[in-house]
Order: structure tokens, then C-alpha cells, then sequence
């Protein structure tokens, strides 16, 4: 068996598999997007990695493998806007905001809910994501934060991309938490209000602890250069080519479909109508002690990132004392020059108080990821089915974040890493 991919997705299946396959992974170092870079005794994950875990069944599985290397975490989340930091989620914390941007929030949400202005929304299920957020959060919330936020984070405004992919992701509030939120009444909500970080080692701790477990090779730094899905073998980049009984793929599903030799000429059509963002992120050092904020949401247009993060916030482990760090994240689809980034970061930082002054800064950089963000957008689920069909079709297995080309956490690329390696066991068996 083969599994291309050493990511969660990767590591998961060969898990689950046991025995009897082969990891062909591009990277010189497993993990994907869960790696941990260090300097300066800092320690920077690839932007915030925190890990969400609902499925029980998964939490035991983390909590195998990482043992006590593992601490629990509690959310303390903040917008920026109008000059204040106020508290996440927005939708249930509308009493630090101005009074004017609060009342046009709570009440374009009874609109949406019981008024006038939201019957014809009310009568039909959301096709876009902004319709999604106008029925459920009403005018005011989608002026004043979620239209703003999310055309920075998607790169195209939310009329432009699909409703199916929210529902797990953006919280609905009810009329009574909206109330009390408005009120100051303390209300809690959201998806990832608790999480669990590796105590040691950063979050690659988790894609490492896999790796003693492994009972097949790992090749690194060697990727495929085509797959023959008919003859069922895949020629790699050193040359070899590896036959095999089933394919496992995590890697992106437009770079899986350029691979398969005589792959239809609909389904490479349907590959090029994919498309993602770039997020590009900036780790910046600073002397002083941590903000008391693990991430910070910036809707307005004056900052061109869309959030910022404190990993030594989260947890203090992650530099060295006396010192703090941040992640500052760009979303984008063109060019953004890393020097451009890294300034605007410290402009930024600065411009918001979360950076005191340009003497605290130590040192600032810039990585970028590309495919960061996969847009859910009209061309998404046709293209998308094609090429699903296709592998099917072909008896290829393709999980993961990109694999499924998704918007998902560490916990569904392990999940759907495990699901592919149960198909893989029904079918072909050991
Ligand atoms: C900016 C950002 C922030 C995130 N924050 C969080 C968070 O806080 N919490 C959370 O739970 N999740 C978060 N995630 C999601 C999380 O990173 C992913 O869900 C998870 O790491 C995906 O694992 P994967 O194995 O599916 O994919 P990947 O990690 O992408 O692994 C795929 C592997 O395939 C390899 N590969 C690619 N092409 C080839 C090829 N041609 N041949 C061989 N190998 C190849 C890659 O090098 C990689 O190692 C975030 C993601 C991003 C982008």
C-alpha cells in the first residue's frame, strides 16, 4: 500500500493500516502543516496549531500518543475595533462595543430572526455564505464584523462563496444569548472554546509521536512524478517505481489529479477550477511580557491582516522568559513581498498597542503558505465531484485537508486519514 503525504492525514492511515505500506513524502521532515520552527529559543507552529478535539474516540488517540506531553487550554479570544479590544465571539459580546454599532447589531439580528427584513431569508435555506450570515446574524453583525472579517480571511466578499462549509465553523447565536451579550451578561460560545497544545516540542510533537508507531518505511524528500492508476504503480522523483495494491493521497487533490497519467480531460478542467488562498504570516519576537490575548480577530480595513496571535500567550513555554511572541496573518491571492508583510506587521502591532514600542521588536519574519484557505466557491462542488468520481473511479483514496480539499483542523485530517485506511482494509484487506 501507498500513502503519499506525511502529514496528519498520512500518518493517521498508516496508523490505522498497521503494516504493509510505504509513506513517499516530499518534505525533508514529516508533519505537513503541523512543523515547528525554532530560533532563539523561540518556538513558531505554521500560525496558530491548536488542537480542537470533539470526537472522543480521538481525544484517547492524541491522548495515547502524546502520554503527558499534552495540557488543556482555555480560549481567551478578543476583536479589535473602534480602538478597544472587545471579547470572541462578537455575535454573544456586544456590551464593550460602541452603543450605536451594539444596537444596530441586536437589532438587525431580531430583523433577521422574526422581522420584516429577514422573511424572505427565513423562507428558504442560505445558498451563499453571506446570505448564511444576513439570516442568521442579521445586517448589522454582517456589516459592522462578519462581512469585513471574512472578505479579508477568504480573500472575495462571503456573496461569493457557498454556505454549505460554515455550519460547524461560525456559531449561531440565539435571540437570548444575543440579549444577554448585549448586556454584559457573561455567555460563552463557539466551537473551540477549549483546546490542548503538546506541553513539549510544539505542536510537531503530535505528527513525531506517530512516527516510533510506524510499522512500514517513511521515504522523505522524495515526491511522485506521475501514477499509472490503470497499472496501479506511481514513478517517484528518485527514479523508482513502486507498485501498489491501494493508494492512499493527502497531498493537494489538484497536484493528485496533474499526477495521474490519462486522467480525462473534464477532470483536469475540474482540478484547474479549484483554488485556495495564500496566507502569508509573520513571526515576530518581542522583550516585555506576554498580552493576555491567545488571538485577536481585525475586521477593519486599516490593518491588512486578519489576525493576530500569541503562541507565548497561549502558552508561555514558547519563549524564552521575559520575552513574547505574535502571528501575524495576511490573507491573499496575488503577490505580498515578505519585506511588505513583515513592516506592515510591526505597523500594525504597533498601531493596536499589542507591541509597545519598536524597541521591544527582536527580530520579525515571514513564511508564506500556499493553498492556505480552500474557497468554497460556485465552480467548488462540481469540480469538486468530477474529481472525486474519477478517483473512485480509479480506486484512489484521497483524505486530508487538502486531499479532500477542505476547510478542516488537525482533528479531521487524523479522522479522515483513519476512514481512508478502513476503505483501503475493506477492500484489498492486509
Ligand atoms: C493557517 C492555518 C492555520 C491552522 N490552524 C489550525 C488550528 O489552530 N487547529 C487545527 O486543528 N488545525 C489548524 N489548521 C489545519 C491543519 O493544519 C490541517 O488540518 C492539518 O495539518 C492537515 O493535515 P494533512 O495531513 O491533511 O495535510 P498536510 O499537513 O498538508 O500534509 C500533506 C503532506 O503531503 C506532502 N506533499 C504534498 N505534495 C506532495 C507530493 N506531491 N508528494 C509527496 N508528498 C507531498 C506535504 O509536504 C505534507 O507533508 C490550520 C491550517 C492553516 C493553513
Amino acid at each position: 500500500m501507498l500513502i503519499l503525504g506525511a502529514g496528519l492525514a498520512g500518518l493517521a492511515a498508516a496508523h490505522r493500516l498497521g503494516s504493509g505500506f510505504r509513506i513517499v513524502e516530499k518534505d525533508a521532515r514529516p508533519g505537513g502543516f503541523c512543523q515547528t520552527e525554532q530560533r532563539d529559543g523561540f518556538w513558531f507552529d505554521r500560525t496558530g496549531h491548536w488542537l480542537h478535539l470533539r470526537d472522543p474516540a480521538l481525544r484517547s488517540l492524541v491522548r495515547d500518543l502524546l502520554g503527558d506531553n499534552l495540557v488543556e487550554l482555555h480560549r481567551s479570544a478578543r476583536i479589535f475595533q473602534n480602538g478597544r479590544f472587545t471579547p470572541y465571539p462578537y455575535q454573544v459580546n456586544t456590551h464593550e462595543l460602541p452603543p450605536e454599532v451594539a444596537a444596530d447589531c441586536v437589532l438587525g439580528f431580531i430583523d433577521a430572526q422574526l422581522g420584516p427584513g429577514g422573511a424572505a431569508l427565513r423562507a428558504r435555506e442560505p445558498v451563499t455564505f453571506g446570505d448564511f450570515i444576513r439570516r442568521h446574524l442579521g445586517e448589522g453583525f454582517a456589516r459592522h464584523f462578519m462581512f469585513p472579517y471574512n472578505e479579508k480571511l477568504w480573500t472575495v466578499h462571503p456573496d461569493e462563496l457557498l454556505a454549505a462549509w460554515c455550519g460547524r465553523f461560525v456559531p449561531r447565536p440565539t435571540l437570548e444569548d444575543v440579549v444577554r451579550g448585549a448586556l454584559g451578561i457573561v455567555n460563552e460560545a463557539g466551537y473551540n472554546q477549549t483546546f490542548w497544545y503538546p506541553r513539549e516540542g510544539g505542536i510537531e510533537a503530535l505528527p513525531r509521536a506517530f512516527l516510533p508507531r510506524l510499522g512500514g518505511p517513511l521515504d522523505l524528500a522524495v515526491a511522485p512524478v506521475s501514477i499509472d492508476w490503470r497499472g496501479k504503480t506511481a514513478r517517484l522523483s528518485d527514479g523508482r517505481v513502486l507498485p501498489y495494491r491501494a493508494l492512499i493521497s493527502t497531498i493537494p487533490l489538484p497536484d493528485l489529479v496533474r499526477l495521474c497519467e490519462g486522467a480525462p480531460e473534464e477532470v483536469r478542467e475540474a482540478a484547474g477550477k479549484l483554488s485556495a488562498t495564500v496566507v502569508t504570516y509573520v513571526n515576530v519576537a518581542a522583550r516585555g511580557t506576554a498580552p493576555a490575548y491567545h488571538w485577536v480577530y481585525f475586521p477593519e480595513g486599516r490593518f491588512p491582516f486578519y489576525r493576530v496571535g500569541s503562541a507565548s500567550a497561549v502558552y508561555p513555554a514558547l519563549a524564552p522568559s521575559g520575552t513574547r511572541s505574535f502571528y501575524v496573518e495576511f490573507s491573499h491571492r496575488g503577490e505580498l513581498s515578505p519585506r511588505l508583510a513583515e513592516t506592515q506587521a510591526i505597523d500594525g502591532l504597533l498601531a493596536c498597542g499589542l507591541l509597545r514600542s519598536p524597541d521591544d521588536l527582536l527580530f520579525a519574519f515571514a513564511r508564506e503558505i500556499h493553498g492556505a484557505y480552500v474557497l468554497y466557491d460556485r465552480e467548488y462542488p462540481a469540480a469538486k465531484k468530477a474529481i472525486l468520481d474519477f478517483l473512485a473511479a480509479a480506486g484512489i483514496e484521497s483524505c486530508g485537508r487538502y486531499g479532500s480539499w477542505e476547510y478542516g483542523g488537525m482533528e479531521d485530517a487524523i479522522l479522515g486519514g483513519r476512514a481512508a485506511a478502513e476503505r483501503v482494509l475493506a477492500r484489498v484487506g492486509r
